[in-house]
């Protein structure tokens, strides 16, 4: 899907026609001048003077599937009450823009005239005061309209918006149930579906073994050029690499003919299947697929979610599991990992993933399954878990910081993400663990935390932040509030 964001400008009809003239080829101006640096179009739609013209606007916008949400600024002043029927009735995410045609004041030519025509310090706030009054979810960023700092804030919303659009979209195909027993990748898939748009279904595995079956040679033998180019081989076991190949290409077609971009599959439903599926579901994350293991649907989703929200709309985001601890003083890391199922997007992109086969003694595995193993890049990240309180949903997000893993670890046959994470491994530990974060994370380099929380407040579900400086005491005086609000929601 092609999206694009309208640009929507309050006015009223008391200056004439020449001012709303000028305000409307200002805003025509702006929305292609700032398109050139946005991720996705800002599209000039209208200056509206009248409670249905914005009434008539945000019907367009609901029903127009490539409108990824709107932008609103008022360049003069625009009385609110004939924003309120619009509003109430707007679908899509909504961020007021607060800014103004020229940078500076004009010293010597400001006049009334000029006053009138510019005063979006001024309406701006009776824009801002009825989206408050009507409790609407929106993001307010302000600032001048070339200024680059602007245009990666606002971008960085579009790609969250863009995100709501996915999650309302979305569709997971799980293949066999959830791991037995575990409690946390269990949740309500109604309470999801209706609040976050994902549709959760199962499909048997016995019909992805007939589809694997149907898979050519042929098929096989261009896959297989494909990891060749993308990956180093490093094992003899080509047929275990094939065997992979088979079950990617038996996965995508049954993904793509039900329209789903997130699967799960779990180690203990394999019947019929020699491999857990591993280098297969590794290039599957790296083509955008969400993915969780051990039926978890829910980081599933997610993953497939963030992965859209990122650079060049799959960005560097990967399924993790928070797996052993480094506990030695000023060297205290967590090491990340999974059976098999790490996207190579979180790769250091200095060094070719390796493919490799290994034996895997967890699940009904008949032969060795080939995997991706690579190391995960240096850089600032976040590590999001998405969990079901019973009632509502909590998003929570941790601030991390990963390091070139600090060991070599040589008989550890997967892929590995070292990091610190925030305020410090102890203390994260302890508030992660009194959040209720998952074991399953989603871990992104290119999705902020700002955007998640962007992403909570439109998905209208709690969100929890844990960074450099959260204490324990602060967070579980949060969570104690937060738990009452949500209640009274
Ligand atoms: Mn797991």
């Amino acid at each position: 899907m092609k999206y694009n964001f309208w640009f929507v400008v309050g006015s009223q009809d008391l200056y004439g026609e020449e001012v709303l003239k000028t305000v409307a080829e200002r805003a025509q101006e702006m929305a292609e001048e700032m398109s050139k640096s946005l991720p996705y179009p800002l599209v000039y739609k209208v200056t509206a003077m009248s409670n249905s013209q914005i009434a008539d606007i945000v019907k367009e916008a609901n029903y127009d599937d490539t409108c990824a949400g709107i932008i609103t600024w008022c360049h003069t002043f625009s009385p609110s009450k004939m924003w309120i029927n619009g509003l109430a009735n707007l679908q899509k995410p909504y961020c007021h823009f607060a800014t103004q045609y020229n940078k500076e004041i004009p010293n010597d030519e400001i006049d009334m005239d000029f006053m009138n025509l510019n005063q979006a310090a001024h309406g701006d706030r009776e824009h801002g005061f009825i989206a408050a009054r009507l409790r609407m979810p929106r993001k307010v960023v302000a600032g001048y309209w070339k200024d680059e700092k602007v245009h990666k804030r606002i971008g960085d919303w579009m790609k969250a918006a863009v995100g709501v659009a996915v999650s309302k979209n979305l569709k997971v195909m799980r293949f066999g149930d959830n791991m037995r027993e575990v409690a946390v990748t269990e949740g309500d898939k109604v309470e999801v579906q209706t609040k976050l748009g994902w549709q959760v279904n199962t499909w048997a595995v016995g019909d992805l073994v007939k589809e694997m079956n149907l898979v050519t040679e042929e098929e096989i033998d261009a896959l297989m050029a494909e990891y060749e180019d993308k990956y180093e081989v490093n094992t003899t076991d080509i047929s275990a690499i094939r065997y992979q190949a088979r079950e990617e290409i038996a996965m995508k077609k049954m993904l793509d003919k039900n329209g789903c971009m997130a699967f799960t599959n779990t180690f203990q439903d394999l019947y019929g299947m020699e491999q857990l599926p591993g280098l297969a579901t590794q290039h599957l994350m790296a083509q955008g697929y969400g993915y969780g293991g051990e039926g978890d649907w829910k980081v599933s989703a997610m993953t497939a979610i963030m992965k859209a929200m990122g650079e060049g709309g799959n960005g560097a985001s990967a399924f993790m599991e928070d797996y052993t601890y480094n506990l030695e003083e000023g060297r205290e890391y967590s090491l990340g990992a999974h059976m098999l199922e790490v996207c190579p997007s979180v790769a250091d992109p200095a060094v070719k993933p390796k493919i490799e086969t290994h034996h895997l003694g967890i699940g009904m595995n008949e032969k060795d399954p080939a995997r991706l193993v690579f190391e995960g890049k240096e850089g600032d990240a976040i590590v999001v878990s998405l969990i079901d309180m019973g009632g509502r949903l909590r998003l929570i997000c941790q601030d991390i910081h990963c390091v070139k893993p600090i060991l070599p670890m040589p008989n550890l046959p997967v892929a590995r993400v070292m990091w610190q994470a925030m305020p410090n491994l102890t203390e994260g530990i302890e508030c992660w663990i009194t959040a209720g974060g998952a074991h399953h994370t989603v871990l992104s380099y290119d999705v902020s935390y700002e955007q998640m929380k962007d992403w909570a407040r439109m998905m209208d579900i709690e969100f929890v932040h844990i960074t450099k400086d959260t204490t324990v005491d602060a967070l579980e005086k949060e969570l104690f509030l937060n738990d009452l609000a949500w209640k009274l929601k």
